[in-house]
């Protein structure tokens, strides 16, 4: 079980006494909030008395969980887009595509720092050098950022760049990494597993939530199916699911889905068309020299058809 603490609560220190008198073994995460994640069983006495320590303090979160950009997530007229590259590779790239979503009205850059490869022979990221680069961008473009967390020790490296944090379809059932989330005061794009059912993908995000953090947006990226021809499949139905059985926004990333650039429009499109709060798609500069991702990303002049497209659709913004 998880619990969580505002960072000056005394109760934290009542509720970790309990736990240390008892000799229950727990780990405790404290960055914005202190996170406990209490391993094994305790017996039934212990479990009442941290009961009682704990009272009322989750209901406490429930009511303050409302930050400014979060709520703009939540889709009224507006549909969010969030476009970039795949990853973060040079200032020009970055610099590039940061101009261009200005002039167009997009307001979040993505691009990842620390990537997930297939392969450990492939690009691994720039890091922390590539998280300055893009938020450096964004700061004079009035953007904000997007990047991917793949490891607990980055979290105090993208809390500081990133405005959203986002962690990636092979980290979905990190839980570890999940909980840890839960202890930042930033919101959490949570991908879907690529082999996740939506109750997993739900439950997932109870991790993160348990730990006070309940900015989360969910993010349907495509799930591997039997269909060779694209990269996965775009789970449409995913979508207005997921809206049912939850409060959070609910985007779609259909460049994961695809695989390919020449369907990510339509995807994007029926994406909006099923209720989608908002569109994460990859846009380079120049796909063919991208260093990941290269097939599926949109150059500068189709994310602009994209734009178009949605903003004359009646389900676009
Ligand atoms: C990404 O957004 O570049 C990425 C790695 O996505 P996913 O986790 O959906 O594969
Ligand atoms: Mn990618």
């Amino acid at each position: 079980m998880i619990y969580s603490f505002e960072k000056t609560d005394p109760a934290k220190t009542r509720f970790v006494g309990v736990l240390r008198d008892n000799g229950v073994e727990f780990e405790l995460i404290d960055k914005d909030r202190a996170v406990v994640r209490i391993l094994g069983s305790p017996e039934p006495s212990v479990r009442r008395s941290l009961i009682q320590v704990y009272e009322g303090r989750r209901k406490l979160r429930m009511e303050q969980s409302n930050g400014d950009l979060y709520s703009s997530l939540k889709r009224s007229e507006e549909l969010t887009i969030i476009a970039g590259p795949c990853s973060v590779e040079s200032e020009e790239q970055i610099h590039a595509v940061a101009g261009f979503l200005r002039e167009h009205g997009v307001g979040f850059i993505r691009g990842g720092a620390f990537k997930p490869r297939t392969s450990p022979e492939s690009f691994q990221g720039m890091g922390e050098s590539g998280l300055r680069i893009i938020s450096e961008a964004a700061r004079e473009n009035g953007l904000r950022v997007v990047s991917e967390v793949m490891d607990r020790s980055q979290i105090d490296t993208l809390c500081k760049y990133a405005d959203i944090i986002q962690i990636g379809s092979r980290n979905m059932f990190n839980y570890t990494l999940l909980t840890a989330l839960g202890s930042v005061d930033k919101p959490v794009l949570l991908k879907r597993g690529m082999a996740a059912t939506i109750d997993e993908w739900l439950k997932a995000s109870e991790y993160v939530s348990l730990g006070g953090n309940e900015k989360i947006i969910l993010c349907e990226r495509g799930i591997r199916t039997f269909e060779p021809s694209t990269r996965n499949t775009l789970d449409l139905a995913a979508i207005p699911m997921a809206k049912m059985k939850c409060s959070y926004p609910v985007i779609a990333d259909p460049s994961h889905a695809a695989g390919r650039n020449d369907i990510v429009i339509p995807l994007a499109l029926a994406s909006a068309a099923a209720g989608a709060d908002g569109i994460m798609v990859e846009v380079h500069p120049d796909p063919n020299a991208a260093l990941s991702d290269r097939n599926q990303a949109l150059t500068l002049d189709q994310f602009k058809v994209l734009l178009q497209k949605l903003r004359n659709s009646p389900t676009g913004s």
